[in-house]
């Protein structure tokens, strides 16, 4: 993959307007320094997506995204990283400088000839598509397959809209109509349309006596083929539906079937219905509900939430109500959090599927159904709690089975809701929960380019008041970042994490004599205090009494009596270790150099913890 030198990063971090260019995606209000608005990456009334100018990037106090702008755009609209850089580049005007340069001669070769491929699949593949509609419109009303379509209720503009097809019931159609055409043997047999004969030579069609269901890519190409049975008199009808294999064109569970024709339905609708069968897809379009997609075949896989991503912040499972659409449903769950995508969940009574429940009740009832369907983590944790029972076995079998799903909650304040109401459920008191709160870093955050940054991780309100109040200030007003690190402040603080964030900030400032907040954020990575790191910056400054000087040592000097307190206690406690184990040189050692500190503190107050001279010592 190309690669740009990291100065032309910085260049168009610094030429970017965020405000300008979020706000052809998001209407953004001024506040201060910082201006405000609905957040495009989750749903909400009010707005909590903020947009920091002069830092130049943006935070969702809501969902925890943040980022620059070449992240905006990234997640936005769904863009690689360099896709991004490059659009920026253009944009600010800035010369890209490429650090791996032009690709061999072989290298070229070779992109050029599986794009070739490609290209001729696609062609193929959209011809056999328009061969097996031709196919269905030369079939007599009369056929098995129209009395299929008619006794499925689909109309003549479903079967146009989808442009499905018939592959007739013979063992060569296909191929003799590929011969004729002069399609090579080895592209069609790479597309899965033909396979060779079991004995002696030749091939056969895989698809036979099967209406057939074209599944296109976002460009609205044929990729690939979904075959459903015919009824026929025989009894060799085999799977009732199947699939093209994997080609050079099509990955299995890469892509979801409706979605071409669904794309302008989800935008306007603000979710996606997602269903098992392909007929159902077609039942629900028809029925005015062309948000809905199905996943082809396999359980929901992590691609496919992606590309649901792209489009909606919310999926609504609708699913037959018996154990396999609960399975389907319960493992869903995590892959939608990973996601960051809502879901909700219908479970359609025992014996109804979409189809039947749309040919019975109508498209309104099935909508409202939608609209009103429970959050799915509802539904996991009741179904949780109905397996495992109320009895104290139970419910820590439940805690168990519920701890990963909770910690893979992006959304903080969601997160927060979930505990609560596991709680409520299993009526535990909240500390018993409390611990399934820590997230984990997501997985975006592992993916290409420097610019991603991890979503909030770490509370707020687990961090201790007094050493966040102070990284807060530093990170606000980093002329006061010297001055710490002659302090050495960093050594009086208890929590790890924002130690971590004082340390690469007092190192940045020190490094290149400014706190650029995206780079600071890409030194912290993955830490779970990022996200929290990048709530500050893009919040109010904090109220500093009397001047950020005198603020910031008072902190400090607070820190200081604290870890005080600590050594002295520890030094007790070592004293008496010392003691019992009969080492009263050391005890004495240690006893005197308590009084030291005690007698330091009492007489010079908290100046003289600062200059107590040896330093703090800690170990992780
Ligand atoms: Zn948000």
């Amino acid at each position: 993959m190309a690669r740009v030198a990291e100065h032309c990063i910085r260049e168009i971090r610094d030429r970017a307007s965020i405000s300008e260019i979020v706000g052809e995606y998001v209407r953004l209000k001024k506040a201060g320094a910082r201006s405000k608005g609905l957040c495009p990456f989750h749903q909400e009334k009010t707005p909590s997506f903020t947009v920091n100018e002069q830092m130049g990037f943006f935070h969702c106090f809501g969902c925890g995204e943040n980022g620059d702008a070449i992240g905006f755009l990234r997640k936005h609209n769904g863009l690689g990283f360099m896709e991004a850089v490059e659009q920026l580049a253009q944009r600010v005007g800035v010369r890209l400088e490429y650090l791996d340069g032009a690709p061999t001669p072989e290298e070229g070769i070779a992109r050029r000839k599986s794009r070739d491929e490609r290209e001729r699949l696609l062609e193929l593949s959209a011809g056999v598509g328009s061969w097996f509609q031709d196919e269905l419109k030369r079939a007599p009303r009369d056929s098995a397959v129209w009395k299929y379509i008619a006794e499925r209720r689909l109309t003549d503009e479903t079967v146009e809209r989808f442009q499905l097809g018939l592959a007739p019931d013979s063992w060569d159609a296909l191929s003799n109509a590929l011969n004729r055409r002069g399609a090579s043997k080895e592209d069609s047999e790479k597309l899965g349309l033909i396979m060779p004969r079991k004995t002696g030579n030749g091939f056969y069609d895989r698809f036979r006596n099967r209406l057939m269901f074209p599944i296109f890519d976002m460009s609205e190409r044929v990729i690939a083929f979904g075959g459903r049975v015919l009824p026929s008199d025989d009894e060799r009808e085999g799977a009732k539906y199947i699939n093209s294999p994997d080609t050079p064109i099509y990955t299995k569970g890469d892509e979801l079937f409706g979605l071409a024709q669904a794309k302008k339905a989800l935008r306007a609708e603000g979710h996606a219905i997602l269903v098992e069968g392909n007929v159902d897809v077609l039942m629900l379009h028809q029925a005015g509900l062309a948000h809905t997609v199905a996943p082809m075949g396999t359980a929901l896989t992590e691609k496919q939430v992606r590309l649901l991503k792209r489009f909606v912040p919310e999926v609504v499972l609708l699913y037959d109500g018996d154990e396999a659409g609960l399975k389907a449903a319960r493992k869903s769950l995590p892959l939608l959090f990973e996601a960051d995508l809502h879901g909700r969940v219908v479970l359609l009574p025992t014996g109804a599927d979409p189809d039947s429940y749309v040919v019975e009740h109508g498209g309104a009832a099935l909508r409202e159904l939608v609209e009103k369907a429970p959050p799915l983590i509802e539904f996991v944790i009741d179904d949780a709690v109905s397996r495992h029972g109320m009895s104290d076995r139970g419910r820590a079998q439940a805690l168990a089975e519920l701890a990963p799903l909770v910690q893979g909650i992006r959304d903080f304040r969601e997160r927060d809701l979930v505990v609560a109401r596991i709680g409520g459920v299993l009526g535990l008191p909240e500390a018993r929960v409390a611990g399934m709160r820590r997230g984990r870093p997501s997985r975006d955050a592992r993916g290409e380019g420097a610019a991603e940054v991890p979503a909030a991780t770490r509370w707020e309100s687990e961090l201790p008041l007094r050493e966040r109040k102070l990284v807060e200030a530093s990170l606000h007003h980093p002329e006061i970042l010297g001055w710490i690190e002659e302090v050495d402040a960093q050594a009086y603080m208890e929590d790890v994490d924002l130690r971590a964030v004082l340390w690469e900030a007092v190192t940045l400032q020190g490094e290149t004599g400014r706190l650029d907040p995206m780079v600071l954020l890409e030194r912290l990575g993955n830490q779970p205090i990022a996200g929290w790191v990048s709530s500050v910056l893009c919040g109010e400054p904090p109220e500093v009494s009397g001047g950020v000087q005198a603020y910031v040592k008072s902190c400090v000097q607070l820190l200081a009596d604290g870890w005080m307190q600590r050594t002295v206690d520890e030094l007790g406690r070592e004293i008496e270790r010392a003691e019992r184990a009969g080492d009263h040189r050391l005890a004495l050692e240690l006893a005197s150099k308590r009084t030291e500190l005690a007698r330091k503190r009492k007489q010079e107050g908290l100046d003289g913890v600062l200059t107590a001279g040896g330093g703090p010592t800690w170990s992780e």
